[in-house]
């Protein structure tokens, strides 16, 4: 096992010695967002030289297929003269750059587009900005929803949720406790408990009565990214849809992981060099958006999105405009469909947030 001797890694060890344990939550928040040293500020974690490959890495069918959704649901909306085009956690804007080339096709769309990314590293900022700038696009940055001007919405997130902070909760004799990070006898990053239980109803109903041991997590950013979604429902329509891994049903269990390369390493053990995630509870985000006033469309897998959207049609022009490159263009549309349970067609679901008196594209 590794010491954990990383920068990122000093500075917990530091702050845990004079502070005491910190939460997974603050843990995760700070591998990934520290300013100096966390994942996203100093990696480049996307492709075959990184740690993992994202849907729209894979081919560019995905984002144009996603193109696709946000034109149709640009026209259920009336065909707004301008429309607002969101992503949060745009990665490298590929997925943006192919979804704006898609919106070429259909007359008055593409000059009703107002490109905005929600964004926390100026790494991956400059990356998003050299992307679209080749592609001939005009768009803003934010650090945060909040900040995109108010106005007919369509938002896109892929792999975006599983990147915010999850908090853990331990079921023991005493009930429900904090799982927290913080240092052994040895004076390393250790997993531990905090003293005092938590009031049981911070645990779902469904998996509050549990056996010791029973893990329960929660990611209190869905309560706040579901209230921003309302508030730009209340000024003009609102067509979000959310991509990511996950599951449909509350479900004990432990879902932090930690990728390196491709490969899954102790959450510990390289604290700012490895990615974080944790599998996105779909129901808790659905619950979160509908006590916010706001409509939620059944949950798909991605596989279903993309065929619905028409993926067959699409791989097949594609491979006839480059039939050079047939194998490539089928593998990569291959693996983003594939139903095997571990496969990204059914691993992956994707969910729709939308206003109420919208009739989504769905
Ligand atoms: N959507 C991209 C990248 C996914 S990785 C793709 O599919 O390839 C997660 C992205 O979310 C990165 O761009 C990361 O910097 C960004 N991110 C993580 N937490 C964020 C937050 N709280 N606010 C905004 N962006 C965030």
């Amino acid at each position: 096992m590794s010491a954990q001797d990383t920068p990122l890694g000093r500075e917990l060890k530091d702050l845990i010695a004079a502070e005491g344990p910190i939460p997974v939550a603050r843990y995760m928040a700070l591998c990934l967002g520290h300013p100096r040293h966390g994942y996203y500020m100093t990696r480049e974690p996307f492709g075959a030289a990184g740690d993992f490959t994202t849907a729209p890495e894979i081919s560019q069918v995905f984002g144009e297929l996603i193109g696709a959704w946000a034109a149709a649901s640009w026209q259920a909306m009336g065909r707004p003269s301008s429309v607002r085009l969101v992503e949060l956690g745009p990665g490298r804007g590929t997925l943006m750059a192919d979804m704006a080339r898609a919106a070429q096709g259909l007359p008055g769309y593409a000059d009703a587009l107002d490109i905005h990314l929600v964004e926390t590293s100026p790494r991956l900022r400059e990356r998003q900005r050299r992307t679209l700038a080749a592609a001939g696009w005009a768009a803003s940055w934010h650090e945060d929803l909040a900040t995109v001007p108010a106005g007919p919405t369509l938002l896109v997130a892929n792999e975006f949720l599983d990147a915010l902070p999850v908090r853990q909760f331990v079921m023991t004799e005493r009930g429900w406790r904090e799982r927290v990070v913080g240092l052994n006898a040895d004076g390393a990053l250790a997993f531990g408990l905090a003293p005092d239980p938590v009031p049981a109803s911070l645990i779902h109903e469904r998996l509050r009565a549990a056996q010791p041991g029973a893990v329960a997590e929660l990611c209190p950013a869905f309560e706040t990214l579901a209230g921003a979604l309302a508030a730009r429902h209340a000024a003009g329509p609102l067509a979000a849809l959310f991509i990511d891994y996950g599951h449909l049903a509350p479900a004990h269990g432990e879902t932090l992981q930690a990728v390196k390369a491709h490969a899954f390493t102790d959450p510990l053990a390289e604290p700012g060099l490895a990615d974080l995630t944790a599998h996105v509870d779909f129901s808790a985000f659905a619950r979160c958006a509908a006590a916010a006033g706001l409509a939620v469309a059944p949950a798909v897998t991605q596989r279903d999105l993309l065929f619905r959207l028409g993926l067959a049609a699409r791989a097949e022009a594609l491979a006839r405009a480059n039939p050079q490159a047939l194998d490539t263009i089928r593998s990569g549309v291959e693996r983003l469909v594939d139903p095997s349970p571990a496969g990204m067609g059914a691993l992956f679901k994707a969910v729709l947030v939308h206003s109420p008196d919208l009739d989504p594209v769905w």
